[in-house]
């Protein structure tokens, strides 16, 4: 679908999958002014195919433009593109267990004009491509580094909005948190640099002393979907769940009195991943011998049931399609 500053949105299209034409100058290539969105269709165990909050995803997207000054698309045409389109290639999906169609829907300024200006042109175009399992072999902890020397995000910026600036600030980081042998970032505010945001595509979650706790969304951090979830199904079991800010001497102090219980990231690609170990500076901290808690266990089998349709929602989450 593309958008112009006369038509609005106009002509919405289902094309073959094919390489796009831009001119070098679009807005997109040197400024930066596009956003995204990640969800999955997954094969339900009734037969159908299930979407997972979509609506989710279109309201975040559209806080997303907002920011990125790109125009909003109407929720309703937004979630029947991702529909339609996925009506059109659920075959796609793997039969095996656990596998599932990833949907990218993006929008992108795509005026060819290379002053420093709000696009007047942009396309929205969603891709699919199958997935397979996260965990081929079951749940595994994944290890973290605390992100010392770089930020991701500073309050006033662009940290909660779904866009690439925010990816490409955190590739350095990624590459070295690899080279120490650590597969996921942990960022820390970026005025103070003392207070825990997220990971590189996930919100982070910590069990202390029987209680749930989480960053507090401040601006600068991704408004997960499945943190929200994650929340809401906390709550309904009982915990007692505080979203707030979170120092890492905090964690460090909860670490050293033996009271870190769990720790796991949420999002869309591995729904629930529990962390082993997180490096801070010189220090290591195991997380239950680096084990899996258990109600990160349970939240992982809960969020995928109930993608999967193995488990009913009783919250409607679901959105079918036939
Ligand atoms: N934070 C960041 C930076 C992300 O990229 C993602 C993945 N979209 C998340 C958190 C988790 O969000 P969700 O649960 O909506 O996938």
């Amino acid at each position: 679908m593309d958008y112009d500053e006369e038509k609005g949105w106009y002509d919405p299209r289902i094309v073959p999958y094919a390489d796009l034409t831009l001119s070098p100058a679009a807005t997109i290539f040197h400024y930066g002014q596009g956003v995204f969105e990640g969800l999955k269709a997954y094969n339900s165990e009734n037969g159908n195919v299930n979407l997972f909050r979509p609506d989710m995803n279109a309201k975040r997207s559209n806080r997303s433009s907002d920011r990125l000054c790109i125009p909003e698309i109407p929720e309703e045409d937004y979630i029947q593109a991702i529909e339609q389109l996925v009506a059109l290639d659920k075959d796609w999906i793997p039969s095996e267990p656990d596998h599932s169609l990833y949907i990218r829907p993006f929008i992108i300024g795509t005026d060819p004009f290379l002053g420093l200006k709000t696009s007047r042109y942009y396309q929205f175009i969603i891709i699919l491509s199958p997935v397979g399992p996260y965990y081929p072999e079951g749940l595994d902890p994944v290890s973290i580094w605390i992100e010392d020397d770089y930020v991701r995000a500073v309050r006033g910026g662009i940290g909660e909005a779904k866009t690439g600036g925010n990816y490409a600030a955190s590739i350095l980081s990624q590459v070295k948190a690899h080279d120490e042998g650590y597969s996921q970032v942990l960022w820390l505010d970026g005025v103070e640099r003392k207070y825990i945001e997220e990971v590189g595509a996930m919100n982070i979650f910590f069990k202390i002393g029987g209680k749930v706790v989480t960053p507090k969304l401040n601006g600068s951090i991704l408004p997960g979907i499945t943190r929200d979830s994650v929340i809401q199904l906390c709550k309904e079991w009982g915990y007692e769940v505080e979203e707030k800010r979170i120092s890492i001497d905090e964690i460090y102090e909860a670490h050293k009195a033996g009271i870190l219980e769990e720790v796991w990231g949420t999002g869309t690609a591995a729904v629930i991943s529990p962390v082993g170990k997180l490096r801070w500076g010189d220090e290591i901290m195991q997380v239950k011998d680096g084990g899996i808690g258990e109600l990160s266990h349970k939240l992982y089998d809960t969020v995928s049931g109930i993608q999967l349709g193995k488990i009913e929602d009783t919250h409607g989450w679901i959105v079918e399609i036939k």
